[in-house]
């Protein structure tokens, strides 16, 4: 049977867990033998969208681009993994209609668990004044209002999270049935 393309789009504050989930769930499709890409936000803005800073005009150009990366790679049956905080719900939504194959994955933690965490010490540096314009300290981030998923990363292991973002695939049709996954 030919896969079926989809885009899933994980959203969410810096340390929310985005990477660490699409991770697990990449390494578990990879097994099954699926075709596969992930777009991590940190590293497309080192190329496809190298340049672009962190105005909203910025950030919604570097989501437009994935997106349109995103759409090609779904439009051949790819199952594409998007990881990037994309603060804007409007963009989210533009991308969504162009794609149409889109699952969006809501990262949840609250903002002092994220900053709690602080795995790449940018939080820190946010408060420090060293870094304008981060996410969640002095520049907006718009939940999705209705995502397929949401992902509670503080009251959930990483298992639950990634077993969450398998069942909603399988239950859309994406991927077939399997057992519960433990990372
Ligand atoms: P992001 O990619 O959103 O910036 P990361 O994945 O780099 O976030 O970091 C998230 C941190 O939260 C990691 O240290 C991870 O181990 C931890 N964490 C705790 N619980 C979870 C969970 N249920 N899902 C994902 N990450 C979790």
């Amino acid at each position: 049977m030919k896969q079926r393309g989809v885009t899933v789009w994980f959203t969410g504050l810096s340390g929310a867990g985005k990477t660490t989930i699409t991770t697990a769930v990449a390494k578990f499709l990879r097994e099954q033998g699926y075709s596969l890409e992930v777009l991590d936000g940190d590293l497309v803005r080192e190329n496809l969208t190298k340049g672009l800073g962190f105005s909203k005009e910025d950030r919604d150009e570097n989501i437009r681009r994935i997106g349109f990366v995103a759409n090609l790679l779904t439009r051949h049956g790819v199952i594409v993994l998007v990881s990037a905080i994309s603060p804007y719900r409007e963009i989210r939504e533009e991308v969504r209609g162009k794609i149409g194959d889109f699952v969006e994955v809501f990262v949840n933690a609250p903002l002092a668990v994220c900053e709690g965490r602080d795995v790449k010490g940018l939080y820190k540096r946010a408060r420090a004044g060293e870094i304008k314009s981060f996410t969640g300290i002095d520049d907006p981030y718009e939940p999705p209002l209705n995502p397929e998923i949401e992902c509670r990363t503080d009251l959930e292991e990483l298992s639950e999270s990634v077993n969450k973002v398998l069942s909603k695939l399988q239950e859309l049709g994406y991927i077939a049935e399997h057992s519960p996954v433990s990372v």
